[in-house]
């Protein structure tokens, strides 16, 4: 699974909790050279140098990137896009042998990263920050579902002139919030009984209201849950949030109505929807 909005701000949050004030001994990167390659790893390693030293001073997370503040300007960006495992260890005992990264801190205690398939371990300066695709994309002004500027209203008027696809305006580069991605997309929509192809223009005032409701219900359930059922968080623990829709349906009933749940290719992903509760 990806790490997604309420996952990445969950391990922002833990980090808060056990990190701040830590300062770097050492760090170790192990496996890079493919994350190199395709640009979401420094292309200059030593660049890395810039951790050792430094303390931590807070962590922050937007849309799906974590942003590791340390002082001297320095930070550690965290993206981990596809998937992955960013744990916090007292000791170094149990520590996967499959890292990318490993820091230790002066007082022995280890922050270990280990990525799926693409994701960002980015250390720059706070004055190139820019310099990250992700960065730029998450760190925006798009709205997040996390800011009090998210209201029903702020929603509503966002909508307004949108005559694209829900999907292309939930989800992607172009979409008005930052953060849902295809998988939160599909919870969002079966909660708020809308079918996956609807146009924004469409949605009726009750359609729009029911669409803030689900976003606002699924971030904050995901929250509270923990993540996604795969996940793992900072302290090696899974998270409990099972989705109501997505491929976990796949050959379900709808438990509203009793549909058998279908699918649908919708803008480059495949949406799982109930024919009857979201039709068209
Ligand atoms: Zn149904």
């Amino acid at each position: 699974m990806s790490i997604e909005l309420p996952e990445a701000y969950i391990l922002a949050e833990q980090m808060n909790k056990v990190l701040i004030g830590k300062q770097i001994k050492s760090y170790d990167l192990y496996d890079y050279e493919r994350l190199q390659k395709i640009g979401f790893l420094n292309k200059n390693i030593d660049e890395f140098d810039l951790l050792v030293d430094c303390k931590i001073i807070s962590v922050i997370s937007r849309g799906n990137l974590i942003r590791v503040i340390l002082n001297k300007d320095v930070n550690l960006l965290i993206g981990p896009e596809y998937g992955g495992i960013v744990l916090y260890h007292e000791d170094n005992k149990n520590l996967s042998e499959k890292l990318h990264m490993k820091i230790i801190f002066t007082d022995e205690t280890i922050f270990t990263i280990r990525l799926k398939g693409m994701g960002l371990i980015y250390t720059v300066k706070s004055s190139d920050l820019e310099h990250s695709y992700l960065y730029k994309r998450d760190f925006s002004d798009v709205l997040s579902p996390l800011e009090d500027r998210f209201t029903s209203n702020h929603f509503s008027e966002l909508l307004k002139n949108s005559n694209r696809g829900i999907k292309s305006i939930l989800v992607g580069k172009e979409a008005i919030l930052v953060g849902l991605s295809n998988s939160a997309f599909q919870d969002i929509i079966y909660r708020a009984k809308l079918f996956p192809k609807i146009k924004g223009s469409k949605l009726s005032e009750q359609q729009k209201g029911a669409l803030f409701r689900a976003i606002k219900n699924v971030v904050d359930d995901r929250i509270r849950l923990g993540g996604k059922f795969q996940f793992i968080d900072l302290f090696g623990k899974k998270g409990q949030y099972l989705p109501a829709m997505g491929p976990n349906m796949k050959g379900k009933i709808c438990s509203d109505c009793g549909s058998g749940i279908e699918k649908l290719s919708v803008g480059g992903g495949q949406v799982y929807y109930c024919p009857l509760c979201q039709a068209e």
